[in-house]
């Protein structure tokens, strides 16, 4: 139906020590041997399991990404990690924008505009994350929150491939609830999303940028959500944290 890739992206949040981290990398990796459906598959664990992970997906086609970046190139930034440092571990993927650092670390649209220009010029992709709470849901005005969010936190970046870029779009009320956004609900969203990218990048790049639904998403949805145009994956959660599951997502996508 059009040709982007399908990608299939766990977010492991703060689960799994390094040694529980290198254990569900090799069950990952063991579980997808052999399957090549020609979706994408990235995994996402803590920074401190980055390395560990690397070394274990190494020789697979599972990519790594992180969950955070700082923007500077390095100094005195206690606690950070820069876009250097993510590749110097083996990532090609950051997760930034997330509902939950936003909501606990306060992270702002702005802050996510630097994230998203430092990770494009050291050729990281950024998976943007977007998406409304309940209350906007509820008022039936979460089209314009997802867009302002998109058009806020993604104005001034340059890229030249669709590739450079991923967007995630997560309702919160649908984030670890059990509480699914219906495929159309994902649909509709994904496709606002997608018209907002072509007013910050043109149409034809914005064709090629995948957009992808977190929220809840799991084996037994996973098809219906994928089946809708403009709906080009998942960033997945608490199904990502067993090998059996995100496995099992990836070969139903
Ligand atoms: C997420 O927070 O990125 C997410 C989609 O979580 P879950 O799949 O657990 O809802």
């Amino acid at each position: 139906q059009n040709n982007r890739t399908l990608l299939i992206a766990g977010n492991w949040k703060m689960n799994n020590d390094v040694q529980a981290a290198a254990t569900l990398a090799d069950e990952l990796v063991a579980a997808l041997d052999g399957v090549d459906n020609g979706v994408e598959v990235l995994v996402c664990p803590p920074t401190i399991d980055l390395t560990t992970v690397a070394a274990k997906l190494d020789g697979s086609a599972i990519k790594l990404g992180a969950q955070n970046v700082y923007w500077e190139a390095a100094g005195a930034y206690t606690g950070e990690s820069s876009c250097d440092m993510l590749k110097s571990a083996g990532c090609t993927y950051c997760i930034i924008g997330h509902s939950e650092r936003r909501d606990y670390f306060h992270e702002t649209d702005e802050d996510q505009n630097k994230k998203a220009k430092a990770l494009v010029a050291a050729g990281l992709v950024p998976v943007f994350c977007c998406g409304e709470p309940l209350e906007v849901r509820e008022a039936g005005t979460y089209v314009e929150h997802v867009v302002a969010q998109v058009k806020a936190g993604l104005e001034g970046l340059e890229i030249a491939d669709p590739a450079q870029l991923v967007v995630a779009y997560e309702p919160i009320w649908a984030i670890g609830t059990g509480m699914t956004a219906t495929a159309d609900d994902a649909q509709e969203v994904c496709a606002a999303v997608r018209e907002a990218l072509a007013d910050l990048f043109g149409a034809e790049l914005a064709s090629g940028i995948r957009v992808l639904y977190g929220g809840s998403a799991k084996p037994g949805n996973i098809a219906e959500l994928t089946a809708k145009p403009d709906v080009d994956g998942a960033l997945v959660g608490g199904a990502s944290l067993k090998a059996a599951d995100f496995s099992q997502m990836v070969v139903k996508s």
